[in-house]
């Protein structure tokens, strides 16, 4: 389940040069399906890219202030092989923690202080339609992991699954 918390937005369109990418801190939360599908369409190895601790499914990408990922333009170097994290591709909406009770739930905000809202195409229950898939992906894929965890694989293991 996916809980959005924000003011209703109109038009949005990511105008990263801008705001320098403000998004792309280090610490992007990702899941071992993150991991997985990173470590596969780039040949890194994991440990290269992310913190292998992982704290109830939810892992870390490494560096200081800017993701390992983003290049000096402040352009993805993931975005063309389309193994964006998930999180990535649920901009302008950001983490906001996640409830582990008898159903997991995702909470989302929509990003402070973004240049992008209010330009570009309008929003409509696609956006919307979209931000609910890809957050239903995530608590399908932190659910895996923790059933895996369970039956006593490591993170490693379960990050190198099929
Ligand atoms: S979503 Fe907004 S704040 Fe984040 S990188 Fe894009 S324009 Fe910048
Ligand atoms: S993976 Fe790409 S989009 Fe995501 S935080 Fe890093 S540079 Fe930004």
């Amino acid at each position: 389940m996916v809980l959005i918390y924000s003011t209703p937005i109109e038009k949005w369109e990511c105008a990263y040069k801008e705001c320098g990418a403000k998004c792309c801190t280090g610490g992007r939360e990702v899941t071992a399906g993150d991991i997985r599908r990173i470590a596969r369409a780039t040949g890194l190895k994991p440990e290269k890219f992310v913190h292998l601790e992982d704290e109830k499914g939810l892992f870390r990408l490494k560096n200081g202030d800017r993701c390992v990922f983003l290049n000096d333009d402040y352009s993805c170097r993931l975005h063309k092989r389309g193994v964006k994290p998930i999180f990535c591709r649920m901009y302008p909406f950001k983490f906001e923690g996640v409830i582990y009770a008898d159903e997991i739930v995702l909470k989302v905000k929509v990003t402070d202080n973004c240049p992008g809202i209010g330009r570009g195409h309008k929003i409509g229950e696609d956006l919307e339609a979209t931000i609910e898939e890809l957050g239903n992906k995530f608590v399908n894929e932190i659910k895996d992991f923790l059933r895996l965890k369970g039956e006593g694989l490591s993170n490693e293991s379960i990050i190198g699954r099929d």
